[in-house]
């Protein structure tokens, strides 16, 4: 197996000790872990740390509801929103040692839960239920044209936002953002939204900050282009962090 795809097998892991993937992502994982002692090991390490914030978050939860019809396809995109972020990370954590690698392992399988709490309906903010399943994945081959619109982002002091990668992409099912930025503080909980042009706002997913190591992070909403007026990224306190105007087109 391809180093790459053996490094996203791993990543999944996670999201395979929360039960949060879906049933051929499952199989996926299943498979590999018979004929493959060091994922079965990393397994048995992740476990015992994703049980307990499973204990002690679920414990939150007084009566959980019948989940939605569409509970798998949202864990799913969840989960695949997630992957861009731990592969963001893990791409530049090579040389990490064991305590990062903990510490790494800890913020996915958290990542991992609250995804479920979101899809349960108990986080606040579930957002994109009606974008495409797979924001994650290789880049679109060279042959299919996607338009590319980059953007002006003003950013709070200490965030360093790679100007030359902020750029929005006009689907037919609506609008993404893509953002490149460091200084989101480890392990808080950021939310983003779109801004339409008539002063809604959209959620738009939510993500963990990763400190200094560069996030890059998809936002997608269902709102059209000509409809959108600017996407932002706010703390876990509400306060906004990162903004974007986007002119208006018809
Ligand atoms: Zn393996």
């Amino acid at each position: 197996m391809p180093a790459d795809q053996h490094r996203q097998l791993r990543e999944l892991l996670g999201a395979y000790a929360l039960d949060a993937l879906d049933p051929p992502a499952v199989a996926a994982v299943q498979a590999h872990l018979d004929g493959c002692a060091g994922c079965r090991a990393e397994l048995a390490e992740i476990t015992p740390v994703v049980s307990e914030l499973r204990r002690v978050d679920l414990s939150r939860v007084a009566s959980p509801t019948t989940p939605p019809a569409d509970l798998g396809e949202r864990i799913r995109e969840r989960v695949a929103h997630e992957r861009v972020l731990v592969d963001a990370a893990a791409a530049r954590d090579r040389r990490r040692d064991a305590g990062v690698r903990t510490r790494r392992r800890l913020l996915s399988a958290a990542a991992g839960l609250a995804v479920v709490l979101a899809a349960l309906g108990v986080g606040s903010l579930l957002g994109r239920a009606s974008a495409p399943a797979v924001v994650a994945g290789p880049a679109p081959s060279a042959s299919v044209k996607i338009p590319l619109e980059s953007v002006p982002v003003r950013a709070a002091a200490g965030l360093a936002v790679d100007r030359g990668a902020a750029s929005v992409i006009a689907h037919t099912w609506g609008v993404e953002a893509k953002i490149v930025a460091t200084g989101f503080t480890p392990g808080q909980t950021y939310r983003a939204a779109f801004r339409s042009a008539d002063g809604r706002l959209l959620p738009a997913g939510e993500f963990l900050g990763t400190g200094d190591k560069p996030l890059t992070c998809n936002l997608q909403a269902a709102l059209l282009r000509p409809d959108t007026a600017g996407f932002l990224v706010m703390d876990a306190g509400g306060a906004v962090v990162l903004t974007a105007d986007l002119p208006v087109r018809s």
